[in-house]
């Protein structure tokens, strides 16, 4: 069987359930031979990621998901092959990380005003390197505060909810630069996921490309046959390589399954000869 590949992953460093050790053993399971572990906002369980790498013959490549806006929108880039120990991009990440700590205290806050444990709902995703809102949201269903993890979103957590609570994200075009500064190449995170026409995604493409962006999320779980049509389009049009992953964040949600097939559509670079594999 051809080894499968998987540039798209969490760990427990942010939002993921399981350790960067636990979560290359399940790829190694899955057949993975090629993995990129890309937290939000941190590259920090990369070292213990590619030391069990190594361990389980998988090519490593280290990596993140940085938050960035766009005409006020929140978009997620993915960067490869970074070093995460150089100084522009662990001061990027070290301001993300800060305003994601005092995102989720503000959050906390407003959901103890409605009555619910704030203060012990923040306390446990502030365990983690990059607090997210999954955190909370997790916190709230193991609570029986919420029916499920998707029904915390959708009942405090997401916009327009009680708990909402927006955030300043770094431009997209800082981003993808932070990621070049560390040495890395950007890839344009779930593009079928934005909420916006067409006609805007195109522009949001071309921003990107405009601001050294090198690759397009072409196959990711989840993805539906149109979604990768029109992406593969765009990807064309933009000259963007083609990125592929699952997004990775537990193993019990079966629709997100931890590593994929190497195939792409027709005419498109994969993102593996930009990484020079
Ligand atoms: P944050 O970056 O703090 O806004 O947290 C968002 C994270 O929560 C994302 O990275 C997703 O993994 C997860 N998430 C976002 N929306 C939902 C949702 N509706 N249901 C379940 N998980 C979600
Ligand atoms: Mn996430
Ligand atoms: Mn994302
Ligand atoms: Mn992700």
């Amino acid at each position: 069987m051809e080894p499968r590949v998987d540039l798209h992953t969490h760990s427990h460093c942010s939002d993921g359930l399981l350790a960067p050790g636990a979560l290359v053993a399940l790829a190694a399971q899955r057949g993975v031979g090629l993995l990129a572990l890309t937290d939000h906002d941190t590259a920090l369980g990369c070292e213990q990621a590619r030391a069990a790498c190594a361990l389980h013959g998988i090519r490593f490549v280290p990596g993140v998901e940085l938050t960035g806006s766009w005409r006020d929108r929140e978009i997620h880039v993915v960067g490869l092959n970074i070093d995460g120990a150089r100084p522009p991009f662990a001061a990027h990440c070290a301001r993300v990380l800060q305003l994601r700590r005092e995102r989720v205290s503000a959050i906390a806050q407003r959901l103890s005003q409605a009555g619910l444990p704030g203060a012990a709902l923040a306390a446990e995703a502030l365990a983690a390197a990059a607090p997210t809102r999954a955190h909370l949201a997790r916190g709230l269903h193991a609570r029986g505060l919420a029916s499920s993890v998707q029904a915390a979103f959708e009942r405090w957590l997401k916009r327009g909810r009680p708990g909402y609570v927006g955030a300043q994200w770094p431009a997209l075009e800082l981003a993808v630069q932070c990621i070049i500064d560390a040495g890395g190449i950007a890839v344009l995170a779930h593009p079928h996921r934005y909420r916006v026409s067409h006609g805007v995604l195109r522009e949001l493409v071309g921003a990107f490309k405009a601001a050294g962006g090198t690759g397009l999320e072409l196959s990711l779980a989840g993805m539906g046959p149109g979604d990768a049509d029109r992406a593969a389009t765009l990807a064309r049009r933009f000259d963007l390589a083609g990125s592929i992953g699952s997004d990775f964040h537990e193993p019990g949600l079966p629709w997100r399954p931890l590593g994929r097939f190497a195939k792409l559509p027709e005419r498109i670079t994969p993102i593996m000869a930009r990484l020079g594999l």
